[in-house]
């Protein structure tokens, strides 16, 4: 098989489908088929209901395949639907489907040592016309697999991000689910912010604009001098699996103290490093963040020698079996 470099879609072989209609949902089959066929006013063209969840299954140097808590992404999923007036899954269903399209699919999962993995995604979406303004009343749950690779492949480089002047999520909006539309607003800033030389978006609470909040798609965590990590807390944060992962390695496994609190902006200067946080990456070092021209630097050039890194390897070794994981944090599915 030839090595798969980097984040992008290929087209493999089978994918899961179900239908939900008449208030049930039926039993769900693979399917060849990697085109979606809609009416030209399904809600989710007009309206953008649907939501999205985003997991890896890997292979572990001792040959098994698994996958990282998916239980949290079943979970998710459903508190996304609930928001977006879709209707859940049965029970079993996600983690089901999920092993069903990675079996199919396994001769596209790289190997261990190659850092690739099988990226799932699952989603929902609602199928049928509305025109006026209301929920769609049929759906489907979807899963296809893409394999990716190493996300650090060409070496760990610092990223330059800036404090964005557009909102990514209002006070009592969408911001803690995983929505497209939260999506779908931020693909504008994240173009402006590449144009500009900067490769993300550091977004600030929408109503007082003083607090941190995330990325367009990763959670932002800190360390501070006395080796203690800070993470925003806010209601409009997407809850990273990632990141409620490493709060508890960094207790747990590394005996350091940590905090999930309102980080104000006027803070940023206080930290020693900076990372941003979520499936696809695990963790990616930040070396600058660029308030309006004023800079601040984290020393993540040396990346082995921060303890982000040994935050990340951490991680890694409890995703890869290397060090005993807690309980139900690793699913085999082969
Ligand atoms: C998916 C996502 C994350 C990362 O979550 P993980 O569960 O760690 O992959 C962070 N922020 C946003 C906005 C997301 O959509």
């Amino acid at each position: 098989m030839k090595e798969i470099k980097g984040f992008s879609y290929h087209k493999l072989g089978r994918r899961f489908v179900c239908k939900y209609k008449d208030g049930a949902w039926e039993k769900g089959k693979l399917t060849r088929r990697a085109n979606v066929v809609l009416n030209e006013s399904a809600c989710v063209l007009q309206y953008a209901q649907t939501c999205f969840e985003g997991l890896k299954a890997y292979r572990t140097e001792d040959g098994h395949v698994v996958c990282f808590r998916p239980d949290l992404n079943e979970t998710r999923l459903a508190d996304s639907c609930r928001r977006m007036r879709m209707p859940t899954l049965p029970e079993g269903m996600f983690l089901d489907a999920v092993k069903r399209v990675v079996l199919a699919n396994e001769k596209h999962i790289p190997d261990a040592a190659s850092g690739g993995s099988l990226y799932l995604r699952p989603y929902v979406f609602g199928t049928n016309a509305v025109i006026g303004v209301k929920p769609a009343s049929e759906f489907q749950f979807r899963v296809f697999a893409t394999p990716v690779g190493s996300y650090f492949h060409g070496g760990v480089s610092p990223l330059r991000i800036r404090i964005s002047d557009f909102d990514r999520a209002a006070p009592h909006g969408t911001g803690h689910i995983k929505a497209g539309l939260n999506y779908a607003m931020s693909l504008y800033a994240i173009t402006d912010a590449h144009e500009k030389g900067y490769d993300e978006n550091l977004y600030l609470d929408a109503a007082t604009r003083t607090y941190l909040e995330e990325t367009g798609g990763a959670n932002v965590i800190f360390i501070t001098k006395d080796n203690t990590l800070v993470t925003p807390k806010s209601d409009s944060i997407l809850p990273s699996i990632t990141r409620r992962s490493l709060l508890y390695v960094a207790e747990h496994y590394l005996g350091m103290k940590t905090e999930e609190r309102k980080i104000a902006l006027s803070e940023i200067g206080e930290f020693t490093e900076c990372g941003l946080c979520g499936t696809a990456a695990v963790i990616s070092p930040v070396g600058t963040i660029d308030d309006h021209g004023r800079e601040v630097h984290y020393a993540m050039d040396d990346f082995e020698n921060t303890v982000i890194a040994k935050l990340y390897h951490t991680l890694l070794d409890i995703q890869h079996g290397k060090i005993e994981a807690p309980e139900g944090w690793i699913v085999k599915i082969k």
